[in-house]
């Protein structure tokens, strides 16, 4: 299960074989994962590029399939409580995250436990999990009773994937499993908070679990990292630039106001809502009809990869109400947008 070395292959063609999750392929692909080798898999936040996270050289796998750089840690995913621990010091607050949010779209950094091999975490002391709610990858975790470290199924820095299409587009010559079960519900990255001090929780990544409702459950402020301009991760992974079309991609807060100022037929806008003007016209798109955070959120990769394929010179991205489930489509569309 060695993935393709850059240019080792002449034909472009895709190759990995998309899987429907039956019992079968369950079982056949918990075989897989047990043996060391890699599955892409359906998550309810993206799909992601598993593989045994207590297996360091099937880890490093991943890390060439994605071309990852070795300082960006996996986030691990396990089936229940039991898996856990087995990984990870929980401490209180854990406890009262995971019963109002697991499972779910919140990755939590704990401190890590000897089992999980260096390349999981960066050399980080630390390790990230979370109990994903996808019915399928929750079959194949049981199925296979192994913690499953998986980043987001896509080459490095490229828009995450929210279908099977999209791994297979972008991964589909470096691996040969994909598990597909349908679009993402979310088709937003997990919300990740820093929990190792109950005391001080610090919200790494925005998600859709927002930081309003980790206070209510935690009872007190969860500090929010600060992004500053710079290309350097504040904090291990988090770049400024991620998520990123090929095509050039601009934010704005009014997208009325600077589709004034330039509009050319050859770029593609790309609003929160639906305008009630101009909404005929080819190069104008809406992530949702009605101003949904969460529905917006759903579609923003796939809209992202189609306009990346389209005939545009530049892509324009008004930027969602700031509040709430927005916060997380705002990251993602600055760190989409910031320049390479
Ligand atoms: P993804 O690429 O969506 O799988 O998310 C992985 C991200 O989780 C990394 O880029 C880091 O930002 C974050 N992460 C994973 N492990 C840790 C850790 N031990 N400490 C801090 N952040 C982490
Ligand atoms: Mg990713």
């Amino acid at each position: 299960m060695v993935p393709a070395k850059p240019g080792a292959r002449s034909s472009r063609a895709p190759r990995a074989l998309i899987h429907r999750g039956t019992p079968e392929t369950l079982r056949r692909l918990a075989r897989v994962l047990r043996r060391g080798g890699l599955v892409a898999v359906p998550t309810e936040t993206v799909y992601g590029l598993a593989a045994n996270a207590l297996d360091a050289k099937a880890c490093r796998r991943i890390f060439r399939a994605k071309r990852r750089p070795a300082n960006d840690p996996l986030i691990v995913h396990v089936a229940d409580r039991r898996m856990l621990a087995r990984i990870a010091e929980p401490n209180d607050a854990v406890d009262r995250l995971a019963r109002a949010f697991w499972p779910g779209p919140l990755t939590l950094i704990l401190k890590r436990k000897a089992v999980i091999p260096a390349v999981v975490t960066a050399g980080l002391p630390s390790v990230a999990v979370r109990m994903p709610a996808h019915p399928l990858l929750r079959r194949l975790l049981r199925a296979c009773g192994l913690p499953l470290a998986a980043p987001s199924a896509n080459p490095f820095g490229y828009v995450s994937p929210t279908t099977a299409a999209h791994v297979q587009e972008g991964l589909g010559q470096a691996i040969r499993h994909i598990l597909d079960g349908g679009p993402c519900r979310h088709g937003l990255e997990s919300t990740i908070v820093d929990i190792r001090d109950p005391q001080r929780p610090v919200l790494l990544r925005p998600g859709v679990i927002t930081a309003a409702q980790l206070e209510r459950v935690l009872g007190g402020p969860v500090r929010t990292l600060v992004r500053r301009r710079t290309a350097r991760p504040l904090a291990p992974g988090l770049l400024a630039r991620h998520y990123s079309p090929r095509r050039p991609l601009l934010t704005h807060r009014c997208i009325t106001a600077a589709m004034a100022a330039r509009g050319g037929a050859d770029e593609a806008w790309i609003c929160f809502r639906k305008p009630a003007w101009a909404a005929r016209a080819k190069n104008i798109f809406w992530l949702s009809a009605g101003g949904d955070p969460r529905q917006a959120g759903r579609r923003l990769f796939a809209l992202l990869r189609r306009l990346d394929r389209g005939p545009w010179r530049r892509l324009h991205a008004e930027l969602a109400p700031a509040d709430g489930p927005g916060a997380a489509i705002n990251d993602r569309l600055r760190r989409a947008a910031a320049s390479r």
